[in-house]
């Protein structure tokens, strides 16, 4: 047994049902002061904010313990807590986060992977419609006719999300599709952009002139993916299925940084384009901009070019080759904060979908005689490690979900939409129900129910993972490779390669 599991069983039989209470004491509106859980936290990062006789007291006796405790436990550094929740320009994203987070324990108590009241991001494939014919789109978007929400039912949407929990969304994402595929995105965006404080979006960047990049920018958009495919437009071009989508790729990349858009650079590597890899990263070394590395994940289209599908020994290789990239950065800024006290080097660039980063991460760094580690898709900030399986890998349905164009509410953009993995509708169905109560999203969310196998005797399988609780493997990649089981494990993982090696074989036999 793993210590993560004998604490999820000490959490549950002994610390929860009295932190369950107490944040339910913490968690009430005052009159005066507003919502207790958020004004008490701005008051023990040391804001100068003036509370009611009721709420001083209340601070005093409950809420300033349980956060110095807390923060002890977790190990978390008080003047990085500040800095994002006070002075960073996203800090209004990381309060509701934390009131997400503080929520999910009054509802659910403690547990490892956390579960928060609602999701911190949801991914919103805003259209099925796109200009080009990408052989992996999960979305199988094109010239679609399909139904999708009207702009005003979207604004209705936006408007249901913006009071998640009580709280709302903290970021919200616009994917597709192609979102400028739309003509009401702009107006879209704005209207988010007064609702959710973080706003980000995933673009093929073959329709961002420049008037569209500075429109972008003044409508609210704070990050920017594009995709790229190749570094050369013959890979690209071949994978994204039109020419010259290569050229107006790059522009669109371009036309982003002119604007001062934070912006990144998000590559599907397979097997046709492992070779352009390293291009690809000097490319956004280059360009001073950030780099996704996305897992293939044989879904929608996908599902046709399995063979494109890297092997556990492939993706190893790319992990270990942006795993070093941000380990680098990382070295560099510590040993500028070392010398002049603090350090301008930007670290989180380097990114990758698959959960096992964080595990590989951990072991390049401990290689260093570093703790550094990237968890969970983004984060590589300071002191992650000590809180890596709170944030737990996989966040499908814990820390992100995502919305199909029609409303449809799922777990993850990568897996199918099917009457399995749709979870209601975001303007006919209780999202908070749903959260609270949908099966599938308990089987995501609890680390314990991951699978094991034995091949040639040996036992295999995220559920026998030591790094389950930090990575838990990709479940859309285990529901497309196992016939729908959330559970299974994910083959992609050179943990896992024993199993990858039969169940291709036994697919190359079909
Ligand atoms: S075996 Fe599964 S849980 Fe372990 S590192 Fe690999 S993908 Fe992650
Ligand atoms: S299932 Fe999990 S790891 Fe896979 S793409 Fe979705 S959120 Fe990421």
């Amino acid at each position: 047994m793993q210590i993560d599991e004998i604490e999820n069983a000490f959490f549950s039989a002994f610390v929860n049902p009295i932190l369950r209470r107490v944040v339910g004491f913490l968690d009430y509106d005052c009159p005066e002061d507003g919502n207790m859980l958020i004004k008490s936290l701005r008051v023990f990062l040391g804001q100068n904010v003036t509370l009611c006789d009721r709420c001083k007291a209340v601070y005093e006796n409950l809420a300033k313990p349980l956060y110095e405790i807390g923060s002890k436990l977790l190990r978390v550094d008080k003047g990085f807590m500040r800095h994002q929740f006070l002075e960073d320009q996203y800090g209004e994203a990381w309060l509701r986060g934390f009131a997400l987070m503080m929520r999910g324990v009054k509802k659910y108590g403690i547990k490892i992977p956390f579960v928060p009241a609602a999701p911190f991001l949801i991914v919103w494939n805003y259209t099925y419609k796109c200009n080009l014919k990408c052989k992996h789109c999960y979305e199988n978007a094109g010239r679609s006719r399909k139904y999708e929400l009207s702009t005003d039912e979207a604004k209705q949407a936006i408007d249901i999300l913006s009071r998640l929990a009580g709280v709302g969304l903290p970021a919200l994402s616009f994917s597709g599709g192609e979102p400028l595929a739309r003509e009401d995105f702009f107006d879209i965006v704005s209207y988010a952009k007064k609702r959710i404080p973080y706003l980000s979006l995933a673009s093929n960047g073959t329709l961002i002139t420049k008037d569209n990049a500075k429109g972008l920018r003044d409508a609210g958009i704070d990050y920017v993916e594009i995709s790229l495919d190749g570094a050369s437009a013959a890979t690209h071009d071949w994978f994204r299925g039109i020419p010259g989508a290569f050229e107006r790729t790059m522009e669109g990349i371009k036309n982003c940084i002119e604007e001062g858009i934070d912006t990144c650079i998000a590559t599907v590597v397979h097997r046709q384009n492992l070779a352009e890899i390293e291009k690809i990263l000097n490319l956004a070394d280059e360009l001073g901009v950030r780099f996704m590395h996305f897992n293939y994940i044989p879904t929608g289209r996908a599902k046709a070019h399995l063979e494109l599908d890297l092997t556990p020994k492939e993706r190893l290789h790319v992990l270990h080759l942006i795993g070093n990239k941000i380990i680098d950065l990382y070295l560099r800024s510590k040993e500028e904060e070392l010398k002049f006290g603090k350090s301008n080097v930007k670290v989180d660039r380097f990114f990758s979908t698959c959960p096992q980063y964080a595990s590989i991460t951990k072991e390049l760094s401990h290689e260093k005689g570093e703790t550094f580690m990237v968890e969970a898709h983004y984060a590589a900030k300071k002191g992650v490690e000590n809180v890596a399986n709170f944030l737990g890998g996989c966040g499908a349905g814990r820390l992100y979900c995502a919305i199909e164009p029609n409303g449809d509410i799922k777990p993850c953009v990568f897996f199918p939409t099917n009457e399995e993995t749709v979870l209601g509708n975001i303007l006919k169905d209780d999202f908070e129900e749903i959260w609270d109560n949908h099966p599938l999203l308990w089987k995501l969310r609890i680390r314990e129910k991951l699978k094991t196998y034995e091949v040639n005797g040996k036992i295999v399988g995220c559920g026998a993972c030591p790094d389950k609780y930090i990575c838990g493997g990709c479940r859309a990649r285990a529901y497309s490779y196992f016939n729908g089981d959330v559970t299974a494990p994910d083959i992609g993982c050179i943990r896992n390669e024993e199993l990858w090696n039969l169940i291709i074989n036994v697919k190359a036999n079909e």
